[in-house]
């Protein structure tokens, strides 16, 4: 079975999200309980039957075929009567894209997964849903299978037109509404006609982001007081007797800190990737080995929690929305040891990591190791742009392929904030 992806043709029309906190009423909350565990035990129940198809008798059930039984199964089990008959179809489509991500080989590692209760939990309303402003003016919205209005606190316009909406319930018991819209390029927020200009960026382990203009911008020390937070209340969740109401109450405490952190870097990467694209037309970035530096244990949770290759990945789509040029120079040029001085090609090879300030043996220019290298990604960015220009050498590329390996977070759309 083919999947439409809602994507659209035209070059002019993006595809994001938007995100909005919900309260449900006691009601409503027993009514998107139903449809969390209808749509998982879905997935999870064709999961199960197309691997144990393969295993036994080498037998492939596509996903049409999986779409088709649901009258059946709905036969033997009322309560799958009780919801919404598109977002349990939904549920089908999503793990036939999961075995589809997998056979392709864009997530050659990731076999589909069974649903797991305690995780986010989540259903897809694809049609017939209203949106409308109450007289007190209240952001309300209607889904198929229930009367009552569930209020969403719209704290920002939502721009183009709602395709398809995703209804969630977070592990700290928050739930959401995600908006799938499709927007016209010439809608997106940001400036349209600015003057020519060219950056660097250096994505760097003690400062997240060093541009080639001289500005650091960190988000460590936020995210520094939120993680200490988060160890001492996982010491006092280790106290906690299993099974007990106070180890429920705990593990509450601890999903809500997660959340937090992840909140607090979404929103720290989302603004700095949204004003670098919206200030420069042309942006050179490292190309990156996340992965390769992963592995160096010493390194990685730095990496990891600064976010470098989620950071490069929005920068990617967002500059492709608006139409702004990205190019990755290459792995292996010496960015941090060259002297970014004009006329001046000294290397230094002694550089270490521990090294924050060093002074060109040449010039004697005293420089700061992450603006010299962001200088440097800037110069090797522009002299490869040159000769790209004349056809003759191609390993800068602009690219706007979402970056699978380096993309940390799990959403199902892009959410822009
Ligand atoms: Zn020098």
């Amino acid at each position: 079975m083919i999947i439409k992806k809602n994507k659209s043709t035209d070059p002019n029309i993006v595809s994001a999200g938007y995100r909005f906190r919900i309260y449900p009423t006691p009601e409503q909350e027993v009514f998107f309980a139903k449809h969390f565990g209808c749509t998982r035990s879905l997935y999870n129940h064709f999961l199960d039957l197309r691997s144990t198809a393969w295993k036994e008798s080498k037998e492939s059930v596509s996903g049409f075929a999986c779409k088709r039984m649901i009258p059946g199964l709905k036969k033997d089990f009322d309560w799958l009567k009780e919801c919404n008959s598109q977002s349990l179809q939904q549920s089908v489509l999503e793990l036939e894209e999961a075995y589809q991500k997998f056979f392709d080989k864009k997530l050659p590692n990731k076999y589909p997964q069974f649903k797991r209760k305690h995780n986010r939990q989540s259903f897809t309303v694809p049609q017939h849903f209203k949106t409308r402003i109450s007289k007190s003016g209240n952001f309300l919205l209607n889904i198929p299978k229930i009367k009552s209005d569930i209020k969403v606190n719209a704290h920002r316009e939502i721009p183009g037109k709602i395709e398809s909406l995703v209804i969630s319930k977070a592990p700290s018991s928050k739930y959401f509404v995600s908006f799938k819209c499709l927007i016209d390029k010439t809608e997106l927020p940001g400036k349209k006609n600015i003057p020519f200009k060219e950056i660097g960026i250096d994505l760097g382990v003690k400062d997240t982001i060093v541009t080639s203009d001289g500005v650091k911008v960190s988000n460590k020390r936020h995210l520094e007081r939120s993680l200490r937070q988060l160890k001492r209340q996982s010491r006092r969740l280790s106290r906690k007797k299993k099974g007990s109401k106070n180890r429920k109450k705990q593990r509450l405490i601890i999903a809500r800190l997660h959340e937090k952190i992840s909140n607090q870097r979404k929103d720290f990467l989302h603004k700095e990737s949204f004003h670098l694209v919206n200030e420069n037309q042309v942006i050179y970035l490292e190309d990156l080995n996340v992965k390769g530096m992963m592995k160096n244990k010493r390194l990685a949770r730095h990496i990891a929690g600064a976010g470098m290759g989620e950071l490069s990945r929005q920068i990617k789509y967002k500059a492709g929305w608006r139409n702004r040029q990205v190019h990755q120079i290459g792995r292996f040029d010496p960015s941090s040891k060259m002297c970014s001085t004009k006329g001046c090609t000294y290397i230094n090879s002694d550089l270490k990591l521990s090294d924050r300030v060093w002074v060109c043996l040449e010039c004697g220019t005293v420089h700061d190791r992450d603006i010299n290298a962001a200088l440097n990604i800037l110069q090797i960015g522009q002299d490869y742009a040159r000769i790209n220009a004349c056809g003759e050498y191609s390993q800068c590329s602009g690219s706007q392929e979402p970056d699978q390996a380096g993309s940390l977070n799990q959403e199902p759309v892009l959410i822009e904030t």
